[in-house]
């Protein structure tokens, strides 16, 4: 679980300009642009960093894993705990944002508010549900996505040679969930050509 140590409230980075943020905005610094929240986090000291990020935003998830990335080897910023909030859960930038040392991952609900210090509270009260690895674990590891356009994607199964396009239920309640490890084709994969 984080630290609970640094008092001078959150640093909130908002990548999505139409992400509307709800809930009480004292002691909150909010940034728009990663240089921004590069900038202000090395100003002084936050009780923590969250970062809202839409998964669909897929040209800009370079500058997000790139930002990660800096706030994590800065050595002033690299022991303030940090929160990306996602839409959704997707394998490919989870695990990209693994590489950049980020530890919490919040999902938000698609009817939930994006209240900074109800993310917050969150992160704090559920840190082992919300590191990146226990969200990581639950998603099936033969999900392949592939842009179709600026803003979307196609999920396909690779096991199956990704032949089969997921959505709906199957994507919700299996592929993403625990549920994936008793899938057939999880189970038998159909991976040759
Ligand atoms: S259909 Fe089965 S094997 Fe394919 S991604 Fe979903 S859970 Fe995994």
């Amino acid at each position: 679980m984080p630290s609970t140590t640094a008092k001078e409230g959150l640093l909130v980075c908002q990548f999505s300009a139409a992400q509307i943020l709800e809930g009480p905005t004292n002691g909150l610094t909010i940034v728009r642009s990663p240089m921004a929240c590069m900038d202000a986090a090395v100003s002084k000291v936050y009780e923590g960093i969250l970062i809202y990020f839409s998964a669909r935003q897929l040209r800009v998830r370079d500058s997000l894993i790139e930002l990660c990335a800096d706030l994590n080897k800065n050595l002033r910023i690299r022991s303030v705990p940090k929160c990306v909030s996602l839409e959704y859960p997707h394998r490919f930038l989870l695990a990209k944002l693994r590489e950049a040392a980020v530890e919490y991952v919040d999902i938000r609900l698609p009817t939930e508010s994006a209240d900074p210090w109800k993310i917050w509270e969150r992160t704090m009260v559920q840190g082992t549900n919300l590191r990146i690895e226990s969200h990581l674990s639950r998603l099936c590891p033969f999900l392949h996505y592939k842009p179709i356009s600026d803003q979307n994607e196609m999920i396909t199964c690779a096991a199956y040679r990704n032949r089969m396009v997921l959505g709906g239920r199957r994507l919700h309640e299996v592929c993403q969930t625990d549920t994936h490890l008793h899938c057939e084709y999880y189970l038998n994969p159909r991976v040759s050509a």
